[in-house]
């Protein structure tokens, strides 16, 4: 019984051994008494007998009760989870609960058979805190507690807590150890997740855990610092906070989505710090599971990539741009043409390669000195950036060449060389102007060669050299000017310049004229569109199809239109002072190039006001072209006319492109259903559905409806069915001077 101490076990026995002499001398004692009869005789073995008796009374109650101590002792040490155990003095184990088996892997009698069994237990790590702690123990009697590793018989490593304190006899004498260990080893784990997480979380990378609604409800110092939100800012907010507005709702879309799919995404996104920066990050975002297997948290790392990208971008800068002037480099320029002749082959336009080479800059190097050459090299290409529409490219070759690339001109040729002439001749006027080079006023001027391609056959090498060719003709022509390698090209665009040179004098010099065409409604004249003609000294008088388009492209619309409208309105002055006349609107022709000027509304107003016209009688034709442009602009351009009393007719109407939308936001007061409709109205079942669309939709929208290029009665009657009642047209009278207009009232 190694749960009693020796006293109580010598005691018990010496009792034992009691008994059994007492029993014998009773069992003697009652055969003398049988045999003697006498009273005095017995009184000594009676009163030996009760003695006995209580003795042997007094050991059945100890042993039940000793008995009973056990089976409490059991009851609570068997059964508890902890391991206890004491030992003696000696190093043997008096008691060790059979949680043993559970904790060490060793049975109680492993215990019993080995004194100081515990120690053999102990992680080697751990020896010197265990010796210290028998030491303690031992010594100071003091009780102890502390945490260390066993290795179990399996071999396992397990985390205890062992808690012990001496045991003193009754007289204070230590007698051993009393022992209770606890497996702390799942404790002991999670308090090192716990730190390691921690730990992981403070690291210098910046975290952010959220709920499974995407609500922030952790983050790290150092996603605090990189964001520039203080924690209290940021919890309770969604990462929303930090979206930079550069990705659309899609890429967020696509990003949960992969996330859903497999737990994980991550990848580039530019986010805004709270001082509104934005900045590139690397995003790593995981899911994390709770115990019932949905996502619980989302714990997103953010790696602050604007230095990679800097460095990234300082990379491709050497690789693919003049370091001196930023332009792209020769590399990145033959790429660049390569790409511009994939897309031009596809999309069937035209694209310009146009070289361009310094005049005389090896003086201004020889003598002023390359600072100065370089100066002026970094001012050429700013202008030169300037001059061309952001998708053109503009490169520097090296030393004082640059080449531009001309993309998406027109399909057809001849346009193309004329827009490349246009830009060229920018170029050339802009490089002209004086440089400023430090305290040195300098004059520079430009020789281009140009040459024009469309599909992805042209070989690079083989356009540089005809761009080049063409640049040296135009220096052999006395510099400061433009040469195509094709000759044709050339006279057609020398005819257009030319003709560009005499249509802007003919505008100074009044060459222009004005013919008045009849709008009818109900067989009364209402008024009359002014077109206008060039009353040219050889060639006679031109039709506008043939100056209109250059004088778009030249910019030479802007004085032109002005002239119309101002003609115009002096008429409409001169017509209000006579009764018959004094009804008559004029419609004028506005070029959405003229329409979209910044002083636009400024110059009618100030023409209406110069030849006091009434805005009422006045009519501008505007065409569907001006709405691929800005259309807010448009509208609220012709909302302040509008308010004025000026009308608005949309020319050549089915033509172009109409949203409906935009169409319903216009203050229109008139469709022009276009004359290509009308001239075929009675043949062509198409032309005549359509025709009879534009007459509904006008009706619908509250707008009125005028049918141009009217030529016979059938026609204006068939019109008329469809519900049309304003027409113009040869049927009604051509468009003549104003003489015989006002004759034909
Ligand atoms: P548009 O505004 O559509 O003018 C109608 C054109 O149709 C005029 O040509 C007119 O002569 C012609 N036309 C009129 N009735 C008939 C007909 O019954 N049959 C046929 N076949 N043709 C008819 P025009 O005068 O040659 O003008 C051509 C275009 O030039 C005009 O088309 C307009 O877009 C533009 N234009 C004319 N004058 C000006 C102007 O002052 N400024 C601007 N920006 N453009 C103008
Ligand atoms: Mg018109
Ligand atoms: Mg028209």
């Amino acid at each position: 019984m190694h749960g009693m101490t020796k006293t109580t076990r010598t005691y018990l026995l010496s009792i034992s051994t009691a008994l059994a002499v007492v029993m014998s001398f009773a069992s003697f004692q009652f055969v003398f008494v049988v045999s003697d009869f006498s009273l005095k005789m017995l009184i000594v073995p009676i009163a030996l007998g009760c003695v006995l008796g209580l003795l042997i009374g007094k050991v059945q109650t100890l042993r039940m009760e000793l008995a009973e101590r056990n089976r409490l002792f059991s009851a609570l040490s068997d059964f508890a989870v902890e391991f206890s155990y004491f030992r003696k003095v000696s190093g043997e184990y008096e008691y060790a609960s059979p949680a043993c088996m559970q904790l060490t892997g060793y049975s109680q009698e492993d215990f019993y058979r080995q004194p100081n069994f515990m120690d053999t237990l102990i992680y080697p790590d751990d020896r010197g805190l265990w010796q210290g702690h028998v030491h303690n123990i031992n010594g100071v009697g003091a009780p102890e507690k502390l945490q260390l590793r066993i290795t179990t018989k399996q071999g396992q490593i397990r985390w205890i807590e062992h808690l012990c304190s001496t045991v003193q006899d009754d007289e204070g004498k230590t007698i051993g150890v009393r022992s209770i260990n606890l497996d702390i080893t799942e404790r002991k784990k999670a308090e090192l997740e716990l730190f390691l997480a921690a730990k992981v979380f403070e690291s210098p990378n910046p975290m952010l855990i959220t709920d499974s609604n995407s609500v922030i409800i952790r983050c790290n110092h150092a996603f605090c610092n990189s964001t520039g939100y203080s924690e209290s800012e940021l919890l309770g907010q969604t990462p929303a906070i930090l979206h930079s507005g550069r990705h659309n709702d899609e890429f967020y879309h696509e990003i949960w989505e992969v996330i859903a799919r497999t737990g994980e995404w991550q990848g580039e996104v530019w986010e805004r710090r709270k001082s509104g920066e934005i900045y590139p990050k690397w995003l790593m975002i995981s899911a994390i599971k709770g115990d019932d297997g949905g996502v619980a948290n989302y714990l997103s790392t953010h790696f602050d990539i604007t230095e990679r990208k800097k460095a990234e971008q300082k990379i491709e800068d050497l690789a693919f741009f003049d370091q001196l002037t930023g332009l792209p480099n020769r590399t990145l320029l033959l790429d660049r043409l390569k790409q511009a002749m994939i897309v031009s082959a596809r999309n069937g336009n035209y694209c310009a390669l146009l070289l361009i080479d310094l005049d005389n800059f090896k003086t201004l190097n020889d003598t002023l000195g390359h600072d100065f050459g370089d100066m002026l090299l970094k001012q050429v290409a700013d202008r030169l950036r300037d001059c061309v529409r952001a998708d053109d490219t503009v490169a520097r070759l090296g030393g004082d060449e640059f080449v531009v690339i001309l993309n998406a001109l027109s399909s057809i040729e001849s346009e193309a060389g004329v827009q490349t002439e246009v830009v060229g001749e920018k170029i050339i006027s802009m490089l002209n102007q004086t440089y400023q080079l430090k305290d040195a006023m300098h004059r520079s001027t430009p020789s281009i060669g140009a040459t024009l391609f469309m599909n992805h056959k042209s070989n690079i090498d083989d356009l540089l050299k005809q761009a080049d060719l063409a640049m040296y003709r135009s220096k052999e022509a006395g510099r400061n000017t433009l040469r195509f390698f094709d000759p044709e090209m050339e006279s057609v665009v020398m005819k257009r310049a030319a003709m560009e040179a005499e249509l802007r004098e003919a505008i100074n010099k009044q060459q222009l004229l004005l013919h008045f065409q009849a709008q009818v409604q109900g067989g009364h004249v209402l008024g009359a569109e002014v077109l206008v003609r060039w009353q040219h000294l050889q060639k006679g008088l031109v039709p506008p199809a043939e100056f209109i388009p250059l004088a778009e492209e030249t910019g030479l619309i802007l004085p032109l239109g002005r002239w119309v409208l101002e003609a115009a309105c002096a008429q409409l002055s001169l017509w209000a002072k006579r009764a018959e006349t004094e009804h008559l609107t004029i419609s004028v022709n506005v070029s959405s190039r003229q329409f979209m000027a910044v002083d636009f509304v400024d110059r009618v107003f100030e023409i209406l006001e110069a030849t006091k016209a009434k805005p009422q009688r006045l009519k501008l034709e505007l065409t569907e072209s001006l709405l691929v442009s800005n259309v807010e602009e448009v509208i609220e351009k012709m909302f302040i006319l509008k308010a004025k009393g000026v009308a608005f007719s949309l020319d050549d109407f089915g033509t172009g492109y109409s949203s409906l939308t935009y169409l319903k936001r216009l203050p229109l007061d008139q469709l022009k259903i276009d004359q290509s409709f009308v001239r075929e109205i009675l043949s062509n079942p198409h032309d005549a559905s359509i025709a009879k669309t534009i007459i509904s939709l006008a009706h619908n929208l509250r707008m009125g409806v005028i049918a141009e290029g009217v030529e016979t009665n059938e026609q204006r009657d068939f019109l008329m069915t469809l519900g049309c009642h304003a027409y113009q047209g040869y049927l009604f009278g051509r468009p003549v001077p104003l003489k015989e207009f006002e004759s034909s009232l």
